[in-house]
């Protein structure tokens, strides 16, 4: 159970734990997606700020070469001159001071000059002369307009060119149109900067389509890449997005992969042509499937660490536990399971199947010991244990407690089904022991207690527990390997025994030992000629207990002694009350045991008793039993002597109950003789005849003998009749009265006596 409770435990936290990792993952996996963003957040915005910045250097760049224009285009205004060859010249030299690539100037009717460099200027040209694209700026110019061309092949200068235009204006007047082309070229130096993202990534310019314009020398994606969209390293996705972007002249933020590491990018219109600028990231640290795999390994060993500290936690607990469940359940000799243990699954076992616990133990364990040694008589026990597992079922279990004391559950409640188990268990025990193959008469006791239905399963089982105690313990009293099944009469008689004997000083002490007072009627006229006094106890926390229960226990453990002296000095008290109220009183019998009877000073005792009341001897009558009789009638004779000297009366008690005998009674001095109830009952079966002939001899010889007769139990008016025909003196029994407290019986003797006196030898009179 205490396993079980910590594996549920350890499950408990496992999950808990695993819980616990799953948080720690999900919570590291927000955290590292929200670092991945900001992260790339900030990547985007540096690209952002650099690809402004870029954007704004092209601008310039752009917008100084339209200054070198203009500039041109004011010179020419003020010196615009007829002559051909010094426009040429002078067209020339401006365009070797500017490094464009051509320059060329028309006048408003289409013929013009151009300088190329490297080449001779032409100094009659017409727009013809010029590429497509050429000749449109040119024309728009001539139109007032100042523009940029798209790129175009130029034929002058071989070379993949575009081209500015600007009008050239003479006192208010358009007069002609200034333009130079350039390499597009120009550009690379501004791209090709080694500070692009502080060396982290580059910029290459696309035209609205998405075709490479300048390229950076410092790229990613292989140099042949003619387009953007010709690899397919962008995602649909981004494919689409940048597309649009392209297309409506917008700014967009995306990013490729290529060769398993992510490079975001970011293109941006440089507003110029469609021209766009296209900025990558190339920074080892925005490889996101490496700090993702660093990530992701970092928790996955977390966890794993976790997982294994767990379950080595789990397993060191495991083991202190069964060490500490050994220790605590389990019985270190045998390996059986303790009385700690099983006393811990009993109230659950017998929930749930009902049954009986037996004790077993050894005759004479610490004898065999001490004849085989300690070694050998632990061997027995082992193989007791081995034993009870072999023959137990699966609801059962036993345990070892102290020595050789085993207990056992067995699921049974069926005497007779429970017998034969555990003789077999018993025979096998003694069969298989070493010890018995050494000659040795190995022999065991067994109590079983049977539980009963129950809703209270613990209190059941201890109880079971006490009862078991009590069967074996009545089988260590009896005969070896017999089985005693408790019985809770006996338990009862048991218990109410302890009570007594544990109780009874106090009781004395504290008065819960009652007189009471039976009435004894003279038969002739039914006059009350006395009372016997008996005791009663009233316990102050239980129901009366009645002389039976106690006087046998009293006369075995010598208490009887202190009682009966009790009981004389309130018969004496008694009759001290009556006398001092004026009232009549009558003698008293008191009951005196063989003890008592015995006892050295016993005449002494009692007469200090009546004396210190001032009541003559003659009240009391003491009664002794027949039984007294038997050893030594002499020595019996010569104490009633001692009594009647002292003056008091003797009964003999009990008569033709035991070993009764008319010799006994001729040998006997006394006053009185109580013929047993016994009497009674044997006068009322068919061998009455006979009975009534040997009661009727005993009445007569008592006669002569001068000795009263009294007949006890008289219950019925018949039982009256008889005893008045035999010539009995004095009836007692319930047919006058059951014996009745001492206030009571003051009722009744006023009602007896009021006028009249009583003679305390009445009761001798025939
Ligand atoms: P016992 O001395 O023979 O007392 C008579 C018993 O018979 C009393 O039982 C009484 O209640 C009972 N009895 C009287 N009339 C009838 C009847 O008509 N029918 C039946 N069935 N029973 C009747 P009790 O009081 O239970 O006393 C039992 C025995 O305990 C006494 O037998 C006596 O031996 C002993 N005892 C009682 N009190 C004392 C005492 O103070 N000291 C000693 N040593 N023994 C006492
Ligand atoms: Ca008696
Ligand atoms: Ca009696």
């Amino acid at each position: 159970m205490f396993e079980k409770k910590l594996q549920v435990k350890m499950r408990r936290t496992a999950v808990l734990v695993a819980c616990s990792i799953l948080l720690f993952l999900v919570c590291g996996g927000l955290l590292s997606t929200a670092l991945q963003k900001s992260k790339s957040e900030t990547i985007q915005e540096q690209i952002s700020i650099e690809i402004d910045e870029y954007k704004s250097r092209i601008l310039k760049q752009l917008d100084a070469d339209f200054q070198m224009l203009s500039t041109l285009a004011a010179f020419l205004e003020e010196n615009i001159t007829e002559d051909r060859q010094l426009l040429t010249r002078q067209l020339d030299q401006a365009n070797q001071n500017n490094g464009f690539l051509t320059m060329v100037y028309f006048d408003r009717q289409g013929q013009g000059v151009i300088s190329t460099l490297g080449e001779q200027p032409l100094t009659d040209a017409s727009l013809d002369d010029l590429a497509q694209e050429g000749r449109r700026v040119v024309e728009l110019a001539l139109e007032g307009t100042v523009m940029i061309s798209q790129l175009f092949e130029s034929e002058l200068s071989e070379n993949r060119v575009f081209a500015y235009s600007v009008p050239v204006y003479s006192n208010g007047k358009l007069i002609g149109a200034l333009a130079a082309s350039d390499h597009i070229d120009i550009f690379s130096d501004i791209l090709n900067g080694n500070a692009v993202l502080s060396g982290g990534g580059y910029i290459h310019m696309l035209d609205s389509e998405g075709n490479f314009l300048v390229r950076s020398s410092r790229t990613v994606l292989p140099a042949e890449t003619r387009s953007l969209f010709d690899s397919n390293y962008l995602s649909e996705e981004a494919r689409t997005l940048i597309q649009n972007a392209l297309q409506n002249q917008q700014s967009a933020s995306s990013s490729f992969s290529y060769q398993g590491k992510t490079y975001p990018f970011m293109v941006e219109p440089v507003g110029l042509n469609g021209w766009m600028l296209l900025c990558v990231s190339t920074g080892e640290t925005i490889s996101t499937s490496t700090s993702d795999w660093i990530l992701q390994g970092t928790f996955i060993g977390v966890f794993l660490l976790m997982l294994f500290l767990l379950l080595y936690n789990y397993r060191i607990l495991r083991g202190y536990n069964r060490e500490l469940i050994g220790l605590a359940y389990y019985d270190t000799l045998t390996q059986a399971e303790n009385l700690t243990r099983f006393q811990q699954r009993l109230p659950e076992a017998l929930e749930h199947t009902g049954g009986c616990v037996a004790a077993l133990c050894v005759r004479q364990f610490p004898f065999l010991i001490e004849i085989f040694g300690r070694d050998k008589a632990e061997q027995l026990l082992c193989q007791m244990k081995k034993t009870a597992d072999q023959l137990l079922k699966k609801d059962e279990f036993f345990c070892r407690d102290t020595e050789d004391r085993f207990y056992l559950f067995l699921a049974e409640t069926d005497q007779e089904t429970l017998r034969p188990r555990l003789q077999q268990l018993m025979d096998q025990i003694c069969a298989q022991a070493e010890i018995s193959a050494m000659n040795y008469q190995l022999a065991l006791y067994c109590g079983v207690a049977i539980s009963e239905a129950s809703d209270h399963p613990a209190e059941m089982a201890n109880t079971l527990m006490v009862r078991v105690q009590f069967a074996l313990d009545k089988a260590i009293g009896g005969h070896s390997n017999t089985i005693w099944f408790f019985d809770t009469e006996l338990h009862k008689l048991e218990e109410l025994e302890n009570y007594i004997e544990s109780h009874m000083h106090q009781a004395l002490h504290s008065g819960e030992f009652r007189m009471f007072l039976q009435p004894k009627h003279r038969l002739s006229d039914g006059k009350l000629l006395g009372a016997e006094a008996l005791v009663r106890w009233l316990p102050r926390d239980r129901g009366p207990i009645f002389p039976d229960q106690f006087i046998p226990l009293f006369e075995k453990n010598g208490f009887c002694v202190q009682l009966d002296l009790y009981m004389v000095e309130q018969a004496c008290r008694k009759l001290r009350e009556w006398m001092d109220r004026g009232m009549t009183p009558v003698p008293l019998s008191v009951n005196q045991s063989k003890l008592l009877f015995f006892e050295a000073d016993y005449v002494g005792k009692l007469t200090r008793i009546v004396d210190r009341y001032q009541i003559s001897p003659q009240w009391i009558t003491l009664e002794i039993l027949e039984g007294m009789a038997l050893e030594n009638a002499d020595v019996l004779n010569r104490k009633i002597a001692d009594l009647h000297q002292a003056g008091f009366q003797i009964s003999l008690d009990d008569f033709g109950s035991g070993y009764s005998s008319l010799n006994t009674l001729g040998k006997l001095e006394i006053d009185e003789l109580k013929l047993d109830r016994e009497f009674l009952l044997s006068a009322s079966s068919p061998k009455q005849n006979r009975v009534r002939l040997i009661m009727e001899q005993i009445v007569q010889l008592a006669h002569q003998l001068t000795i009263r007769t009294v007949v006890e139990g008289v219950e019925t008016e018949e039982d009256e009749r008889f005893i008045r025909s035999i010539g009995c003196d004095i009836g007692q029994g319930y047919l006058y009265s059951r014996p009745v407290s001492a206030e009571e019986f003051d009722r009744l003797l006023e009602q007896a006596y009021s006028g009249s006196s009583a003679d305390p030898s009445s009761g001798s009179n025939r």
